[in-house]
């Protein structure tokens, strides 16, 4: 549990799941002080004094949150069956950061051979997607710019999030084989949950509504 007893501190990441989340948060009442993208600060205050905010690495909030080291967090479905759910609960999918995990190559890729080099971030995922199809494969791990190992001859395909496809395009790749939908999702520490029931649930309660409200727009 967080060690701030009547405190919730919310793990979020930079970027496109912070400026998403922002939105949901103000339903709820809740302004960060600052703007993560210029300020330096890791902790962020908000305009609530029983609530804080900690800017960190999109695929460290299942680790803190787990941990007990922030009580709820933000993390996308990618980075959470990566992860696995060990001390945490997943009750609420946000709606936001919406895309679609997927297999992805050159246009003429074979998905047939004997041993497919796959390269990619989710390697959990991707092992799951090829066993289910009976499908032997190697799997490498990168941390980043998976477009440029078909390119380079590193593998034969990659396992990657997409959006718009513009980045698959713009390396000559494409789509070949939808893996499953992504988006991010509300999580909460367990033992969190059970001793700060009232005020999580009431702010979990509060993000659903505005979850709902923004979705049926
Ligand atoms: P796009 O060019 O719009 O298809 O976006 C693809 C690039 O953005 C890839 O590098 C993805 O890893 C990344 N990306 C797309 N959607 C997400 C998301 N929801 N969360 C994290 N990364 C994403």
């Amino acid at each position: 549990m967080s060690k701030q007893a009547n405190k919730i501190r919310i793990a979020l990441s930079k970027g496109r799941i912070f400026k998403e989340t922002l939105p949901l948060l103000a339903a709820v009442g809740i302004e960060p002080d600052d703007d993560p993208e210029t300020s330096r600060k890791l902790i962020l205050g908000t305009n609530q004094p029983d609530v804080d905010l900690v800017v960190i690495r999109a695929t460290d909030v299942p680790t803190y949150v787990g941990h007990g080291a922030a009580d709820v967090g933000v993390a996308g479905k990618d980075v959470l069956l990566e992860h696995g759910s060990e001390g945490l609960y997943e009750p609420l999918d946000l709606r936001i950061a919406q895309c679609r995990m997927m297999v992805a190559g050159f246009p003429n890729a074979s998905m047939e051979g004997q041993r497919l080099r796959i390269a990619t971030k989710y390697i959990n995922s991707a092992r799951r997607h090829f066993a289910a199809q009976g499908k032997q494969v190697e799997i490498i791990k990168l941390y980043g710019s998976m477009e440029l190992a078909p390119i380079v001859g590193l593998s034969d395909l990659i396992v990657d999030l997409v959006e718009s496809g513009n980045t698959l395009k713009a390396n000559g790749l494409e789509p070949i084989e939808h893996i499953m939908d992504i988006s991010s999702r509300l999580i909460v520490n367990k033992a969190a949950w059970k001793m700060k029931h009232a005020r999580i649930k009431a702010l979990l309660e509060g993000v659903r509504a505005a979850v709902e409200s923004k979705n049926n727009e």
